[in-house]
């Protein structure tokens, strides 16, 4: 849909105001001027970042993806990133936790086994002096020219009010489904022309569904209208996560752990120091449904516990940190694993930006970019988006079987 003129510029509502959602609405409203910006309006349910967005680690790298086509998406994210923390601290005042950082793989264990001493063996010297703990070994994964790390939740909030402050608008509503007409006499296929939010229709030229694991209702949004099978099914995967803040200062080391129990079982948390002296440490996956709503995301303690183990094993001043936040949440996920961006074919202005797994804080800049690129342009042009359009999943498109 592009805009040629101010009749042309569109009405775009995006449907969710987690990161993805907040990216979007910040290049809408920066790269379009204060006449698009104040025809974008945010849709969120509960409150922006209360989901994954707000949740997650926030680690980002630059080139751990190169082996996969998101590669240069989350190359271009990743330079983007400290960009958008210079611009959001210039214009608004606000810190967003942006920092590079060092990045090291940790194997750990709880019970020491009998025979060797505690504490760290050979190739573990290299670990700053707070890792003290059962590290039976360690190796450098990135350092601070390839690897940093943000505060999701800052970075979410100050995007969406970057996008306010800009003309756009954030609403609290819960997104019911899309109103759609014929396209008219020359296209073929159907049209958006509102956003049903709360049982009312909000006008709308575009929709953009970014509402993360939740972004699975636009199927039956869709249905029959979009092409057959090019609104994927989207999944989530639940995480859980604590928050915990050690009296002593910890360095910007991050710690990707391979842990062993005391029971033999071995899990994989992640320990992110933060630039405010908090450290969040996440783990514990589970495959489960995703409920209806991010209010009715349960946390168990008995998860939080084994995190807080670990964390304890592998750091003594972690052990007995207070806890500032226990939590759980869940990262979206298409059938392919790779994210959901761009238009669904068979319905005009109608858009999907989900999927973006456990890489979602690292490629929201990117991928916000890039949808205002599409809505106001009509194509992406900074980053090849192709490999991650819902017209993959158009059955009998090439592919779409084997990608599944
Ligand atoms: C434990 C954990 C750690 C992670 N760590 C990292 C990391 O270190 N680095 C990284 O790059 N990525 C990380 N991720 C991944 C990242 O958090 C996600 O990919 C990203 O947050 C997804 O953002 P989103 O905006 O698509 O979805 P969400 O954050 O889930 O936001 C969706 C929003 O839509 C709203 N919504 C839902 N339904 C409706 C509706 N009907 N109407 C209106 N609004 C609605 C929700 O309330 C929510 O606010 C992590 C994920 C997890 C779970």
């Amino acid at each position: 849909m592009a805009a040629t003129g101010e009749a042309a510029k569109p009405r775009v509502v995006i449907c969710g105001g987690g990161i993805i959602g907040a990216a979007t609405a910040y290049y809408l409203a920066r790269t379009g001027g204060p006449e698009v910006a104040r025809r974008v309006m945010v849709v969120e349910r509960e409150a922006p970042a209360c989901a994954a967005s707000g949740k997650a680690g926030g680690f980002l790298a630059l080139d751990w993806n190169d082996s996969s086509p998101v590669g240069p998406l989350a190359r271009l994210s990743y330079r983007l990133h400290p960009q958008l923390a210079a611009e959001l601290r210039e214009q608004l005042g606000r810190d967003v936790g942006y920092r590079t950082v060092h990045t090291w793989q940790v194997v750990g264990v709880e019970a020491v086994p009998a025979g060797a001493k505690g504490g760290r063996l050979r190739g573990s010297e290299a670990l700053p002096d707070w890792v003290d703990g059962n590290v039976m070994g360690s190796s450098e994964m990135g350092d601070t020219d390839s690897t940093a790390q943000v505060h999701p939740a800052l970075l979410t909030r100050a995007l969406l009010d970057g996008a306010v402050a800009a003309g756009a608008r954030l609403v609290t509503g819960c997104v019911q489904g899309l109103q759609l007409e014929a396209a008219g006499a020359e296209e073929q296929g159907r049209r958006v022309t509102g956003v049903v939010v709360d049982g009312e229709v909000l006008p709308a030229d575009v929709a953009v569904v970014a509402m993360g694991p939740w972004s699975d209702a636009a199927r039956a949004w869709l249905e029959g209208a979009a092409a057959p099978g090019a609104v994927p099914h989207i999944t989530g995967q639940k995480y859980h996560s604590v928050v915990l803040r050690p009296e002593q200062p910890v360095t910007n080391h991050m710690l990707f752990t391979g842990f062993k129990y005391a029971s033999g079982r071995t899990v994989e948390p992640e320990v992110y120091p933060r630039p405010d002296g908090t450290v969040y440490v996440c783990g514990e996956p589970q495959a489960l449904p995703v409920p209806p709503s991010p209010a009715e995301v349960v946390v168990e303690g008995q998860l939080i516990d084994n995190i807080r183990r670990v964390a304890g094993s592998l750091a003594s001043c972690l052990k007995e940190a207070p806890v500032e936040a226990q939590q759980a949440c869940y990262l979206p996920c298409a059938p392919d694993s790779l994210p959901v961006i761009g238009p669904v074919p068979g319905v005009a202005g109608a858009f999907l930006a989900t999927g973006h797994t456990c890489w979602g804080i690292l490629n929201a800049p990117a991928t916000g970019l890039v949808m205002a690129e599409m809505i106001l342009e009509g194509k992406a042009k900074s980053v090849d988006v192709r490999p991650f359009a819902p017209a993959r999943f158009v059955r009998g498109a090439a592919g779409a079987g084997a990608r599944r």
